[in-house]
Formats: structure tokens, C-alpha cells, sequence
């Protein structure tokens, strides 16, 4: 593998022939793998924790500023070793501030990841695969042909990415840009399930990103066994894709739905551990004209929940080019939205953010490769017509 090009600050960024060889990233390795990748070559082991707390803590991604380290040490781990992000291809802020990034892993394929400012937090959104392998029919990400997980580095990648562009090093510094953490992007989280809780560990550990599990929140179309495994093994805060409240529907929809049906998803997430009024599971219901945003399926909604502490969550539907679907009218929304509240739920409507850079919900990458196909289009166009 190449190492991209980047400015190299002196010769301990090299290997011993003066050129770049492979390296495993550090940004998908926990402390262990670390300590034993470090010993192997022959360094003490406290090498290893102070290399550790130069990557999480603060962000350095330079092991020739790493001094305390000493020369042999960092040229030896970089032999190894770099804690490169993935590389970033596009950029756009939206009036409201949101901040939407396509980045682009070794492997060409690209992802996106989206920063939306509130006024008392920063969420990050985002992505834990390639494209996505189920098919929800509203779903732009669905119609991917292309799907991989993301590893672990690319993963964490995201969100260190993120925080060197808020300036947000030291991890943990008290006026930090971002706060919470959502998988919310492309793909199925608990389809990476293995790829996400090693990521998340990383994120989560306090010798990591040190972030709390109670500000990340995983979403999901509702992979049964692997949500009990989340709430045992992570205890984040969980996001259901609902988005209807009829097997027969919802089949259609979130086609999961045939393996896991909505008795077995709303018992599953009844027994989800760390509920409480504090800490309230959220229902993503994506509103959709004639299809599921009558008042009786709000009623059937509040009915279907009832007894589980949640938030619900009412996503106006974002079209995207070829879906025969349209967003519910206004009205719709504000009648469903009166039910939901009448029953005891908050302004339950999600305000979209980003829609000028195309960064709201279903949006994601796709809309961006055909912006650029069109943008380049016109690129040579230009050029033809020079
Ligand atoms: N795969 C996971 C997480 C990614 S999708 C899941 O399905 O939960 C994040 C949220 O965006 C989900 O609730 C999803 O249903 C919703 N979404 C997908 N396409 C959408 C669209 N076109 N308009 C509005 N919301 C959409
Ligand atoms: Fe995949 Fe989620 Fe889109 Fe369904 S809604 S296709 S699970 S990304």
C-alpha cells in the first residue's frame, strides 16, 4: 500500500530506505494490540501508552512532533505504525451552520459524515458501512450497489477527522464543538456489529475519546439479537427506524420487518437495559403522504409504545431522484404530531438541517456522487467548449 502524500516534517517520518512502507493504523487498535505491537519490536511497553496518549488525547498524527516519545522510539513506531484520517474531498456549511464532509477511504470508496450545531450540543453524524445491504424502500442509501463494512479505523477515523476540523483538541477540553455522536449515516450499524463496538469502545473508553455512552446514539432498522447485544455490551443510547406500525406495512418499507416483526422488535426493545425517563429509546418514524401518516396511525403508535420510555422522532421525508414516494403535507404532519403530543411526546417533528448542502437524512453520499458527476459534467464541458 502507498502512504498518501502528505508534508513530512522530518526524516523520522521516513522507513530506513527513506520511503513509505505499510503501516497498520492506530486509529483501530486497542490498547493491548498496541502494547504488543510495541514490544514485539523491541520497545519497552510505556512506549506504548505514551504513543497512545498522543493519538487520542491529543489528536497528533505527526510522530516527528511526538518528542517526548525520543527519536529511536518514533522512528521505530513509525515504521509501523500511523494514525492518518481518512482524507477528506469535499467540504460544505450550510446556513445553519451544519457542516457536511465526504471523505474518501483507501480504498476510493467514499462515505459522508455531517456536524450539526446546536445550541447546547454538537452532534456528529456518522457512517458504519458503505452503501447498506437492506433494502428499505424510502431509502436512497438502500438502492447502493456497493456495500462494505467500515473497519474500525475508518470508524474512528470519522470522528477524529472531525474533531482536528472543530479544533477540538486536547479530548474532553471543556468548551469542545463536538458532544454527541450518532450513527445515523450510511448503513446498518448492527450489520458491523463487530466493526462498530470496537470503534465505539475506542470512543467511549476514558483513555480513549473518553466520550460518555449516554451521548452516543446507534440507529437501527431492528436486528433483534444484535440490539440485545448492544445494550449489554455498549449501553448506548438506541434510535429504532420504525416508520410504521402494521407488519404488513412495514414489511414493505423496512423489509427486516419479515425476520424481525414488530411483536419481536418492540419486546426486544422493552427489555433494553439502560432505560429509564432519563434515558428514552428514540422511534424514527419517516413521514411519508398516504402511506403512513394517517391519524389512526398515530394513535396505533402511541398504543404500540406505551409502558417504554421514548422519544418520537418525525422525519419529513427527503425525496431523492426515481423514488415514488413524496413527503407528507404539512397538515398531515401537524395532525400526526398532535396525536404523538396529546399522548405525552415533545415536539416530536425533526427539524431538517443541512438541506442546502443536501446533509438531511437519506440524503447521503449518493446525492453527493451525483453532484459531482453533474459538476464534472459541466467541468468538461467547459473544457470542450474552452
Ligand atoms: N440503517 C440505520 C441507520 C441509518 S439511516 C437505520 O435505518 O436506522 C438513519 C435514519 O434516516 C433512519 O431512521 C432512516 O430510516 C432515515 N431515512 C432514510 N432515508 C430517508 C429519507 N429519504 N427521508 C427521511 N429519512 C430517511
Ligand atoms: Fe439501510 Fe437504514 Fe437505509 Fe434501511 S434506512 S436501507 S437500514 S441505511
Amino acid at each position: 500500500m502507498q502512504i498518501a502524500a502528505q508534508p513530512l516534517q522530518d526524516d523520522l517520518n521516513r522507513g530506513d530506505d527513506g520511503t513509505a512502507v505499510e503501516r497498520t493504523s492506530l486509529l483501530g487498535l486497542s490498547m493491548e494490540e498496541v502494547e504488543a505491537r510495541v514490544t514485539a519490536i523491541g520497545l519497552p511497553k510505556f512506549r506504548a501508552r505514551q504513543l497512545w496518549r498522543r493519538i487520542w488525547r491529543h489528536g497528533q498524527t505527526d510522530f516527528g512532533d511526538m518528542t517526548e516519545l525520543g527519536k529511536e522510539a518514533r522512528h521505530a513506531l513509525f515504521q509501523i505504525f500511523h494514525a492518518d484520517r481518512p482524507m477528506i474531498t469535499n467540504r460544505q456549511t450550510s446556513k445553519d451552520g451544519t457542516i457536511k464532509w465526504l471523505i474518501r477511504c483507501d480504498d476510493g470508496q467514499e462515505a459522508e459524515m455531517v456536524y450539526i450545531p446546536e445550541d447546547d450540543r454538537g452532534t456528529l453524524c456518522i457512517s458504519s458501512q458503505i452503501g447498506c445491504t437492506l433494502t428499505c424502500s424510502f431509502c436512497h442509501t438502500g438502492t447502493q450497489r456497493l456495500v462494505r463494512n467500515l473497519t474500525p479505523a475508518e470508524i474512528t477515523g470519522q470522528v477524529l477527522l472531525a474533531m482536528d476540523e472543530l479544533g477540538d483538541w486536547p479530548a474532553g477540553k471543556a468548551d469542545r464543538r463536538l458532544t454527541n455522536i450518532v450513527l445515523m449515516g450510511m448503513g446498518e450499524p448492527l450489520y458491523n456489529y463487530e466493526g462498530v463496538k470496537k470503534a465505539l469502545s475506542l470512543i467511549m473508553w476514558g483513555e480513549g475519546l473518553g466520550l460518555s455512552k449516554r451521548r452516543v446514539t446507534l440507529s437501527t432498522s431492528g436486528i433483534v439479537p444484535e440490539i440485545e447485544r448492544c445494550g449489554d455490551e455498549l449501553g448506548v443510547n438506541l434510535a429504532i427506524s420504525l416508520h410504521a406500525v402494521r407488519d404488513e406495512l412495514r414489511n414493505e418499507l423496512v423489509p427486516i420487518n419479515r425476520k424481525y416483526n414488530l411483536k419481536t422488535l418492540i419486546d426486544c426493545v422493552r427489555r433494553y437495559p439502560v432505560l429509564s425517563n432519563a434515558r428514552r429509546v428514540t422511534w424514527e418514524y419517516v413521514m411519508i403522504k398516504g402511506v403512513n401518516d394517517s391519524p389512526e396511525d398515530a394513535k396505533a403508535l402511541v398504543k404500540l409504545i406505551k409502558g417504554i420510555p421514548s422519544k418520537i422522532n418525525l422525519i419529513p421525508f427527503n425525496a431523492w431522484p426515481g423514488t415514488a414516494y413524496e413527503c407528507s403535507s404539512k397538515e398531515a404532519i401537524d395532525a400526526f404530531a398532535k396525536i404523538v403530543m396529546k399522548a405525552g411526546y415533545a415536539s416530536p417533528v425533526r427539524k431538517p438541517r443541512g438541506q442546502d448542502i443536501l446533509a438531511a437524512c437519506g440524503q447521503l453520499k449518493s446525492e453527493s456522487v451525483r453532484l459531482r458527476k453533474s459538476q464534472m459534467k459541466a467541468l468538461e464541458e467547459s473544457k470542450e467548449n474552452a
